[in-house]
């Protein structure tokens, strides 16, 4: 078939059913939390996305298990509106590195979901897109820590390790920007289901617009800290959004995981958000 043809036919129909999906690359294959029960979680969200059932289309891609070669793992990014990254593991080969790298800043989008801020904490412009990060031997070395103060996200260079949780709870997320459109029609203060809750993440820290934290609570080993949660980061043309949330399918069978995890989605893939705020949104 003639190729040009074959593409014109196919913007057409696209067009016709007036639908535009957003492409979504899920990327998994190695973690330290449950890959394997999380991912399908993921998937069923953007398959079942707010009011306008299909709003996005997921594609996964698995990396070889670990230890195992990878040098053949090399997704095609720029084929995607947007990147999520369900993966805590090994380096990825050097060419794939690069792909990425000029694929989020050139103008992609990127979605890191819990764990995924610990991948990769010798890869400084990984570390610069999501911001803050930790553990992977993460200290003052890597930036410094973020935390809310005073109405602020205010940097803190104390030396010290990065990444920690308290005990698992479920928790009041505080939402700090709702003029941002992923947050924007959000409650001020709602319940997170049973999750970890990330304290002391730190790293480059820059360009990061804060959108919610939620106090990390000494009674419960926490810091005592209003710890980010929710941020998005600028990273060239790129749009990052970088959720904290998500440990287990328990964690992320809550509707404020989902729909800020789409929310966020759509805006880094296109800088907009559609979906309306679900009446059933926890208070
Ligand atoms: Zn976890």
């Amino acid at each position: 078939m003639n190729r040009r043809l074959f593409i014109g036919s196919l913007a057409a129909t696209v067009r016709a059913q007036g639908v535009r999906k957003i492409s979504v690359l899920l990327i998994d294959g190695q973690n330290n939390h449950r890959w394997q029960l999380t991912t399908p979680v993921l998937q069923r969200m953007f398959d079942q996305s707010g009011d306008q059932s299909g709003l996005f289309t997921v594609t996964i891609a698995t990396s070889p298990p670990k230890g195992a070669d990878m040098s053949s793992f090399r997704p095609d990014f720029a084929a995607y509106s947007v990147v999520v990254s369900n993966y805590n593991g090994e380096a990825w080969p050097e060419t794939t590195r690069m792909a990425f790298e000029k694929y989020v800043r050139g103008g992609g989008g990127f979605v890191t979901v819990h764990a995924a801020d610990n991948a990769f904490p010798e890869w400084t412009e990984y570390n610069r897109m999501i911001a803050l990060g930790g553990w992977g031997g993460r200290t003052e070395k890597h930036g410094p820590y973020a935390r809310f103060r005073d109405g602020k996200l205010t940097l803190d260079p104390k030396p010290g390790p990065g990444g920690h949780h308290g005990k698992r709870h479920a928790f009041t997320v505080t939402t700090r920007d709702r003029n941002h459109p992923i947050t924007r029609g959000l409650p001020e203060t709602w319940t997170h289901a049973t999750d970890e809750l990330y304290d002391s993440l730190r790293g480059p820290a820059q360009n990061i617009t804060l959108l919610a934290t939620a106090f990390s609570d000494p009674s419960t080993g926490g810091t005592g800290e209003h710890e980010p949660t929710l941020f998005t980061v600028k990273y060239g043309k790129g749009r990052v959004f970088h959720t904290t949330l998500g440990h287990d399918i328990e964690a992320m069978n809550c509707i404020g995981f989902a729909v800020t995890l789409l929310r966020g989605t759509e805006w880094a893939a296109t800088g907009k958000v559609t979906q309306k705020v679900p009446v059933n949104f926890p208070k």
